[in-house]
């Protein structure tokens, strides 16, 4: 198989929290910097993870459990069925850690910040899949060391799928973002060299929308028909 960063995928979809929270799930943005009564600090950077280890893998392994009683929504399942459909010219690419794409049927999920569902061994660095499960007494499946931690980036760390995100939006026509406000990555920016660009958040995002040609403010599971409809035109069409 090729790998993902030397294809060139037509159109580029990005989502971020927007997409999964119809599902369910929460991010620390619904809370003002806190998630489920954790400072967002204490549980996902890197210094919070040296003071604390112990409680930054109990809260990665509530996040699995509320992962596993989640389910795809119809944005989910429609990206997914799209990939299907034009699996060498969409590139799907998530800053969602949840595996809700993967469990809709997607191929070929880049996510950007890792996964819940995947463990990370630093002795050796080998990543494997822990599912829904606590990483308590969990060891690495090729060294047999126990010094394991989760797989999701964390701030103070470098993301180095960002790379690969870089490579698709350079080649990329058609630049849509779902669900996700800019705070994290310069959407604004990479929409900027598209003449093709969707933007879809609830609500307006200052200064960003500005960036795309269309803006669409409603609920990531309405927000996907249009969006759908204008991806199959453009790629039977153009
Ligand atoms: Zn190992």
């Amino acid at each position: 198989m090729m790998e993902q960063s030397k294809k060139r995928y037509r159109v580029l979809i990005l989502s971020g929290a927007g997409l999964s929270a119809e599902s369910g799930l929460k991010t620390f943005r619904d809370h003002d910097g806190l998630w489920e009564n954790h400072n967002v600090m204490e549980v996902c950077s890197v210094d919070g993870f040296r003071r604390d280890p112990k409680l930054v893998a109990n809260f990665y392994d509530k996040r699995r459990e509320e992962l596993k009683n989640a389910e795809p929504n119809s944005a989910h399942l429609e990206l997914a069925k799209l990939k299907r459909e034009f699996p060498d010219d969409i590139a799907i690419v998530t800053q969602n850690v949840d595996d809700l794409l993967e469990r809709a049927g997607c191929d070929e999920v880049i996510h950007l910040h890792g996964t819940l569902v995947d463990l990370r061994c630093e002795s050796c660095g080998e990543i494997f899949r822990v599912g829904y499960e606590s990483q308590n007494s969990k060891e690495c499946p090729k060294c047999h060391r126990d010094y394991i931690r989760h797989n999701v980036v964390m701030f103070g760390e470098s993301a180095p799928k960002y790379q690969i995100l870089d490579e698709i939006n350079r080649y990329a026509e058609y630049f849509i973002v779902i669900g996700s406000s800019g705070q994290v990555l310069p959407i604004g920016l990479m929409a900027s060299f598209h003449e093709h660009s969707i933007i879809n958040n609830l609500y307006p995002e200052n200064g960003v929308d500005d960036y795309f040609k269309k803006a669409i403010h409603k609920p990531a599971t309405e927000a996907i028909k249009d969006i759908s409809m204008e991806i199959r035109e453009f790629l039977l069409t153009t």
